[in-house]
């Protein structure tokens, strides 16, 4: 093709031999109607069935068949991001590749686009997927998400949406992110709009996800609440008040991530010099927390800013979050954090501490409880601040590696 199309859809397949050339029949009928040039990318994401091979084959009898193939499965996100990156439309619909979403909704989902919003979502409103182990945990977590982010969508989980090109393009995904995107399009000023949308159960092959992800999302809503709250933009106070003014005067507005860090602090601060008076571990383990956290901040922030001078190398530090853990350190330190936590929590509440301070021959009840709690806090925040410098990065360093492409010249 030598002009660009004007719509673009997109679909991550990993192991969909069955359903890639029923999928791409619907849509193509549907596109057809519409009546727009299009084209479809189908993101392979490593698949070991045959699915390439349907895809090559596709492509080869119809011009509007575009495939990215990875050289290595890299999630459903780090798909749906390079199809994205590739999509030459100026309006783009993502949608799994299983036919559980039915491309005869598009056409809904782009009137709405065309209302003037920059990021429609569906809503498996009827969803066929198994009740208790899918639809309960999903329910409460959309309702989590939306509290949290501020975002109220009903199915952030549910890959059928639309969007304006120059919107999505500079929302950063990674990880699993993909179900914050109507909470991460925020970051970029996105206007986002919800229809409802049809929703078959699966027919052919498995689904890729477990009860594990319960979890995942868990610590996930954590992080992005804090990357949201230090990456929106906030529009300038014409006439701050005394005290906008006087917090402007001590942190600089622009430095988020170090303003969090202070706010983070100051609990610690207080309950170390009100709480412990000044002569004891607890209250200098609260002491050196209030520090720790804002050399933290103080990093973090120089970290932040060294991703938008365009040639600076990627820092150690960087690296260590992206490649280290995966871009995911919320992953690692947080459940490590919270064990130390709790761990402290147990000692500072329960007579094992008194077995304990006569064994080890401390001085003071609080002490050993108090030192595992506040490094539980801070590995947690150690974690937290890493999503901050894997998302600054988000662009820069891509997840995933590009085998093949057919039919697209680049
Ligand atoms: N998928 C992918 N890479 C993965 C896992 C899933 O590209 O590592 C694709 C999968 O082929 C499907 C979509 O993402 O097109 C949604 O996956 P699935 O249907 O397993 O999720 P569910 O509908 O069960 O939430
Ligand atoms: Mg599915």
């Amino acid at each position: 093709m030598d002009e660009r199309p004007m719509l673009s859809i997109v679909v991550p397949v990993y192991n969909e031999e069955e359903n890639v050339r029923p999928l791409f029949e619907k849509i193509q009928a549907v596109c057809e109607t519409i009546g727009d040039t299009y084209e479809v990318l189908f993101v392979d994401d490593g698949s070991s069935d045959a699915t390439f091979a349907v895809l090559s084959e596709l492509s080869k009898r119809v011009p509007q068949v575009v495939v990215i193939r990875f050289k290595e499965n890299a999630g459903q996100t780090a798909a749906m991001a390079a199809g994205f990156e590739f999509a030459r439309g100026e309006r783009i619909v993502s949608m799994d590749g299983d036919l559980q979403n039915d491309p005869a909704d598009v056409p809904k989902l782009l009137e709405k686009l065309d209302e003037g919003y920059d990021l429609v979502c569906g809503w498996r409103k009827e969803r066929q997927d198994k009740f208790l182990t899918r639809r309960v945990p999903s329910i409460v977590a959309n309702w989590i998400i939306g509290k949290v982010t501020g975002v109220p969508i009903h199915d952030n989980g549910c890959s059928l949406k639309a969007y304006r090109a120059s919107v999505i393009k500079q929302v950063p995904l990674y990880g699993e992110m993909h179900r914050f995107i109507p909470a991460m399009s925020t970051v970029a000023g996105a206007r986002i709009a919800e229809i409802v949308v049809t929703h078959h159960p699966r027919r052919f092959g498995q689904s890729k996800y477990g009860l594990g992800r319960v979890w995942r999302v868990a610590l996930d809503i954590i992080a992005f609440k804090f990357i949201i709250f230090v990456f929106t933009p906030r529009p300038e106070i014409q006439e701050p008040s005394r005290w906008q003014r006087l917090s402007n005067v001590l942190f600089n507005p622009k430095q988020r991530a170090f303003q969090a860090a202070a706010l983070l602090s100051v609990p610690f601060a207080i309950l170390g010099r009100v709480l412990f008076g000044n002569a004891n571990i607890a209250a200098f383990s609260c002491f050196g927390l209030v520090i720790a956290l804002l050399a933290l901040g103080w990093i973090t922030e120089n970290q932040i800013r060294q991703t938008s001078q365009e040639l600076s190398a990627l820092s150690k530090l960087a690296r260590f979050f992206i490649f280290r853990y995966k871009r995911r350190p919320i992953r690692f330190f947080g459940p490590i954090g919270v064990l130390l936590f709790m761990f402290g929590g147990v000692l500072l509440a329960t007579p094992i501490h008194a077995f304990l301070l006569r064994i080890l021959n401390l001085t003071s009840v609080p002490d050993l409880g108090t030192v595992f709690v506040v490094g539980g806090i801070l590995v947690c925040c150690f974690g937290l601040f890493g999503e901050l410098i894997a998302f600054a990065n988000a662009k820069r360093v891509k997840d995933w590696t590009v085998e093949t492409l057919l039919n697209m010249d680049v």
